[in-house]
């Protein structure tokens, strides 16, 4: 694969959204970790217990789960992708040099790409309290753009909030960004990997420039 794209920000700064338009827009493979243990909380799966209230409390899943499902997809997408899309992992150190082993021995550190976007906490508060998703095809809305008949516009399934969406549990998904995920700036800072974007900006002039990065990694590494 010629990109492993990491989106870094804070709840709310527009990963899902901006994901969701590179994959579409520039054929890049989607894996998104919130979407993918949403979707397990939900199946009948041996771990959707577990999953679920470690979702609905806001913590993080623990890592081994979360690993079992990013290197699965990684796999998958090496076959037949130019390049994936992260959003949601890495979400601690730990996380990191997980990553960081599994493209070092395949002698493709120099591959991933880190784009850090910035928001102000108070912005992105606001953002998550309005938040509208598709939970069949994971589109995200704004409660001001949702459609008038308030189902979603590619599969029309009603749209819902999702179960962290609310305040007390996004106030603890910022502590564990603060703590456990804002880290990681640094880290690929130190790297040399990370770039940082304003996402205090319209979503179409974060897409162009988020799009603009990608296209030059795609071309020249
Ligand atoms: P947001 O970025 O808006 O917080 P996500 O959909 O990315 O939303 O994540 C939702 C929840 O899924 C997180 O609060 C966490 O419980 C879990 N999660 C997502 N990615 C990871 C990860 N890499 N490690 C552990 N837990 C994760």
């Amino acid at each position: 694969m010629r990109l492993y794209l990491v989106l870094l920000g804070p709840p709310g700064a527009g990963k899902g959204t901006q994901t969701h338009r590179l994959c579409a827009g520039l054929g890049l493979f989607r894996v998104a970790t919130g979407d993918l243990l949403r979707r397990i909380a939900q199946e009948a799966h041996p771990l959707a217990a577990r999953v679920r209230s470690v979702l609905e409390a806001g913590r993080l899943v623990d890592d081994a789960t979360v690993w079992e499902v990013v290197s699965h997809y990684l796999d998958r997408a090496a076959e037949t992708y130019e390049g994936v899309v992260l959003d949601g992992y890495p979400r601690s150190l730990a996380q990191a040099d997980q990553l960081e082993d599994y493209l070092t021995r395949r002698g493709q550190m120099e591959r991933l790409w880190c784009v850090l976007l910035d928001l102000p906490e108070t912005v992105a508060v606001r953002r998550l309290a309005g938040r509208r998703i598709c939970p069949r095809c994971e589109r995200i809305y704004n409660v001001d753009r949702v459609p008038p008949d308030g189902r979603c516009e590619v599969c029309a399934t009603p749209l819902i909030q999702r179960a962290d969406d609310t305040e007390a549990i996004i106030q603890k998904r910022f502590q564990v960004y603060w703590e456990q995920t804002a880290p990681l700036v640094q880290y690929y800072e130190t790297r040399g990997r990370l770039v940082r974007l304003d996402a205090d900006q319209p979503e179409d002039q974060i897409f162009e420039c988020l799009a603009g990065y990608v296209r030059s990694w795609l071309t020249h590494g």
